[in-house]
């Protein structure tokens, strides 16, 4: 069995990115598992080139430095021959109609004028993305399953039309863990995409920054602590935050603190060291191009030669060369 999961680089990477996903991705990782940072998909909407190419690269360093083994990490622009081609073949496979049905398409071009053309393909690139690697399961939220479907189809389609290359793949839901919400504003969940970063802890945040972040969080007016996420989500998220970085309940956690001073500082306590060593491991990475370069190239190279095979099946199959 093998998995497919991607990061898009349109922020820096912040704690819930990380209890959400990277740790997991490290606990659970499989031996044919591929993780990618993938920028490519951060250009579907207005996007700065210099600033994309900075998040793309520091993104790598956080998930190497994170745990995930580098061999089965790759930053997909590096594949952007493979994928370029191999979307081609799915675009000539997929109909207006499919791609114009994506509800996300729909949302994000609603009222928009100059909407870009890949904000309406990307869902295809992203069937290249999970088809070239031959990945089965792909876990995603419910804002990406109707894109899996979409691989699933398109996948099934060409098998059936030209010959079997594709594996077809599925959707699987991740395991459920905590939302992490935004400090500032626990109504929204924490985003890489939010412009306002006074509620964001990001992984590369030094410790005093974590903190004041953490101290400034929005809470409520009451004086006990108690879990209850619906009436009191600021403390909630607090808790769970804590609960999630010392493997506790959040309502153990809400019985071991007496005041919010005490337990914001045990959440900044927490987080700092939680968070330590990946910022560490990263800012060594960064500060070394030349073995980030490395790293990333072999990376690439990895996947790219996974997937050599079907690119080449699919496209002597579809009447190309
Ligand atoms: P964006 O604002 O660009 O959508 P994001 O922070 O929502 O950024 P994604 O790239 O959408 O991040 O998601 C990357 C991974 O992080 C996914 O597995 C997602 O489920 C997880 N994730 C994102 N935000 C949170 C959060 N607040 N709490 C827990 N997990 C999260
Ligand atoms: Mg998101």
């Amino acid at each position: 069995m093998s998995r497919l999961s991607g990061i898009t680089p349109s922020g820096h990477v912040h704690i819930g990115n990380y209890l959400g996903a990277l740790q997991r991705w490290v606990a659970e990782g499989g031996e044919d598992d591929l993780y990618f940072v993938s920028d490519l998909h951060a250009m579907t909407t207005t996007h700065n080139p210099a600033k994309l190419r900075a998040l793309a690269g520091e993104q790598l360093a956080v998930l190497i430095a994170a745990g995930i083994p580098a061999e089965r990490i790759f930053v997909q622009s590096d594949l952007a021959r493979e994928l370029g081609a191999l979307t081609w073949v799915l675009e000539c496979t997929a109909s207006f109609g499919e791609a114009a049905r994506m509800i996300q398409f729909k949302e994000k071009s609603k009222g928009q004028a100059g909407v870009r053309l890949s904000l309406l393909t990307y869902p295809v690139l992203m069937a290249a993305d999970i088809l070239l690697q031959g990945a089965d399961e792909v876990p995603v939220g419910d804002d990406q399953r109707q894109h899996v479907e979409l691989a699933r189809a398109l996948a099934r389609r060409f098998n059936g039309t030209y010959g079997e290359v594709f594996t077809v793949p599925r959707a699987v839901l991740p395991p459920t863990g905590a939302r992490i919400r935004d400090l500032a504003d626990p109504a929204r969940k924490m985003s890489k995409s939010t412009r306002d970063s006074a509620g964001v802890v990001f992984v590369l945040d030094e410790p005093e920054l974590i903190r004041r972040k953490v101290r400034r969080a929005v809470t409520d007016g009451q004086s006990t602590l108690e879990y209850r996420p619906e009436d009191r989500p600021g403390l909630a998220n607090l808790l769970e935050i804590l609960a999630a970085c010392t493997g506790a309940r959040p309502e153990e956690v809400a019985r071991r603190h007496t005041s919010y001073g005490e337990l914001k500082d045990a959440v900044a306590d927490a987080v700092i060291e939680l968070l330590r060593p990946v910022r560490e491991g990263a800012n060594a990475l960064l500060a070394d191009p030349a073995e980030l370069d490395r790293v990333r190239k072999a990376g690439a190279a990895r996947a790219a030669e996974r997937g050599e095979h079907r690119l080449q099946s699919a496209l002597r199959l579809i009447g190309a060369g």
